[in-house]
């Protein structure tokens, strides 16, 4: 990994403290992904089931990148309801497909405490597929609470909040072609704050703002 801290791009800059993962490593680490779920879902009857919003930018890449006949279908969660971080998950949109009997890859942007993923994974269970895999673009394993971990893991990255390529700040900064650390000064920014669920509330809280040269890189994750 370079050692080097990546600037945003000029326009960026005064939001996005620094660039943790680029867009062309991103890029290339999506395609070795795709080419370990062909390898592992190869003659199966594929299910991607992908929870929104955050996974659209990571997904629709992915997708495209896997030469597999497979069905799509979407899940809804939302961690705003019930007013503390460890509230039930309220599920917004969910599964059509029928996934009994059938191969499910699940598709997630980030894997923090691992609160949502064991919900989901125990929704999914439920109905009985014949094999369940999680695909995630980004763990932070130093935050963990459930005991559940991703099949297929774009990135380890340390503890900081994130956002781009699908991940979201009150909303902003999906459309970012990469991943960035937050400028610590939006934390503060009153136009956003009411807008921040009680979980991104506390992931900023509890989230390092240090940004040493070096200190933030993110390293692809071992096969599963
Ligand atoms: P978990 O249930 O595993 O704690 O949380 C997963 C969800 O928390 C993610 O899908 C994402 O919505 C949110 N999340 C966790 N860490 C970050 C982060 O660094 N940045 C952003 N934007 N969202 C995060
Ligand atoms: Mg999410």
């Amino acid at each position: 990994m370079p050692k080097r801290v990546q600037k945003p791009p000029r326009h960026w800059r005064k939001e996005i403290d620094f660039v943790l993962i680029s867009q062309e490593q991103i890029a290339r680490r999506v395609r070795s992904l795709a080419r370990q779920i062909e390898k592992d879902f190869a003659g199966r009857d594929l299910v991607v089931v992908a929870l929104l919003n955050g996974t659209v930018v990571f997904l629709a890449d992915l997708l495209r990148q896997l030469s597999l006949p497979l069905r799509l279908d979407f899940i809804g969660v939302s961690s705003y309801g019930g007013g503390t971080e460890s509230a039930e998950l309220v599920f917004t949109k969910e599964l059509r497909l029928d996934v009994s009997g059938r191969d499910v890859l699940v598709v997630d942007d980030i894997l923090d405490t691992g609160k949502t993923l064991a919900q989901v994974r125990a929704k999914l269970q439920k109905l009985r597929p014949r094999r369940m895999r999680i695909c995630v673009l980004l763990d932070k394993p130093s935050r963990r609470v459930e005991s559940i971990n991703a099949h297929y893991v774009g990135f380890e990255i340390p503890n900081q909040f994130v956002v781009g390529y699908g991940l979201d700040y009150a909303e902003r900064y999906r459309n970012l072609p990469f991943v960035g650390v937050l400028h610590p000064a939006m934390y503060k920014n009153p136009d956003f704050i009411p807008l921040l669920s009680l979980k991104k509330r506390s992931l900023l809280l509890g989230a390092r703002t240090a940004t040493a040269p070096g200190s933030a890189a993110p390293r692809p994750s071992a096969s599963p």
